[in-house]
């Protein structure tokens, strides 16, 4: 036969398994998770209070247990809050806490009605769950992937209509509860065992969130350079990859700069290391601000830097890395004892339809080689590819073409 002590051991058992979930990820760091860990004791405490007093719990149970438990559940909307990165804490919700718990007191105490208490409880966890639902849908991020984010919003919002459903069929008393007994109906029962199964399915969706989290940050440390935001090495030759495939395919124009800063070894001896970091940084900021949507910025190495343009013609990706040119020089950056600028030379290429990416860089690097030779803080064009040259253009223009470079 059903018992509603069995229900509540399933609850407790849940929370107790997401507590020492949310335990070990405790060291991760994440916003939100700290607050989801402390709900679930909350929780976990006020269902063993009522787990205790057997079938019928008092009357000073029920409030103290409900007290608890709601608060453990605003703790939840409050940990989503953080995780999301808005403040947690909001007055609203504390007057609605506290509005409630003085109702339940009414309701308990003064003139005791179950049913109401009922009407009162599915009020408060419908609010919650609709507020949980509305911010994993309307705040999830636009690059991660989207399934954890709607699991949470779908089963909270399958949730808040069992809540709704529950408060309407005893507000309107098609249902009635005339005790702490819970009255065997198949309704109450249905009610309770989804109202419980909430439990865990809330717990799995903080923890897809967390989980969603840390597969951000991992993948972040994986592509992205700490110190200039820019790909790393690795990650910027994925992308390379990927849009000459695109450009060969589509037969659209392709370009690339490889970007050396000048002197740089100078900077790090004359003001220090982390004058040089700071140099780097400030590069890196100035570079990516001056780029349109779809390029590409990457860190080959130390102070060496690659952008590919996509459907840019070498002489449009030219004037565009010597705009960039003039803002870095013009630009100084904060030394011990006043501020430094630093330029930088530069090799852009067009890709041709036999080029892969090695030989494309090549002649990009090639070129910022004679940019170096010529004296630096200028760009030199590369020469187009031999084969490309032949099928194009006759030999006397081949040679014009060669390496061309905008005046400093
Ligand atoms: P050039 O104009 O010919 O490019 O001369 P350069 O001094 O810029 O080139 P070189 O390759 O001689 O020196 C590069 C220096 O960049 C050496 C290295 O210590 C420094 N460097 C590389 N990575 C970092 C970094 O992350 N931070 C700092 N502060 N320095 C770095
Ligand atoms: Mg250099
Ligand atoms: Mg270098």
């Amino acid at each position: 036969m059903f018992s509603q002590v069995a229900f509540l051991v399933v609850a407790i058992t849940s929370s107790a398994l997401s507590m020492a979930v949310f335990g070990s990820l405790l060291r991760a760091g994440i916003p939100g998770l700290a607050r989801w860990l402390y709900a679930n004791t909350l929780i976990a405490f006020a269902f063993t209070v009522l787990a205790l007093q057997s079938a019928a719990p008092g009357r000073l149970s029920i409030v103290v247990a409900g007290s608890v438990a709601a608060y453990g559940i605003l703790l939840v909307l409050e940990g989503c809050r953080q995780f999301f990165g808005l403040c947690p804490s909001r007055l609203r919700d504390r007057v609605v806490y506290l509005a409630w718990v003085i109702g339940l007191i009414q309701w308990a105490f003064v003139s005791p009605d179950p049913n109401v208490r009922i009407v009162l409880i599915s009020a408060f966890l419908a609010y919650i769950r609709v507020s949980i639902a509305w911010m994993a849908f309307s705040l999830r991020p636009v690059h991660r992937p989207k399934y954890s984010y709607y699991f949470l919003s779908i089963s909270s919002c399958a949730e808040a209509a069992v809540h709704v459903a529950r408060g309407l069929a005893y507000g309107f008393g098609w249902e009635r509860q005339t005790s702490a007994v819970l009255t065997q109906t198949p309704m109450s029962i249905a009610f309770l065992a989804l109202g419980i199964l909430a439990l865990p399915c809330l717990s799995i969706g903080m923890l897809m969130l967390a989980h969603d989290r840390m597969a951000e940050r991992m993948e972040r440390l994986a592509t992205v350079d700490e110190l200039t935001g820019a790909l790393v090495r690795r990650a910027f030759t994925v992308e390379a990859q990927l849009l000459l495939k695109r450009a060969a395919r589509s037969e659209s124009r392709l370009s690339i700069a490889i970007l050396d800063i000048d002197s740089f070894k100078a900077i790090n001896d004359e003001y220090g290391h982390a004058a040089g970091d700071a140099a780097l940084r400030q590069f890196a900021s100035l570079v990516s601000r001056g780029l349109r949507r779809g390029d590409v910025f990457g860190r080959l190495g130390g102070e060496e830097f690659a952008l590919l343009f996509p459907s840019t013609r070498q002489e449009d990706a030219l004037l565009m890395v010597d705009t960039l040119r003039m803002t870095v020089a013009a630009s100084p950056f904060p030394v011990p004892g006043g501020e430094a600028a630093c330029t930088f030379s530069a090799g852009v290429g067009e890709y041709c339809n036999d080029d892969s990416l090695a030989t494309l860089m090549a002649r990009a690097d090639s070129a910022l080689y004679s940019a170096k030779a010529m004296g630096r803080n200028r760009i030199v064009a590369a020469r187009p590819s031999n084969d490309h040259l032949n099928r194009r253009l006759p030999t006397n223009e081949a040679s014009a073409t060669s390496q061309a470079h905008l005046p400093t």
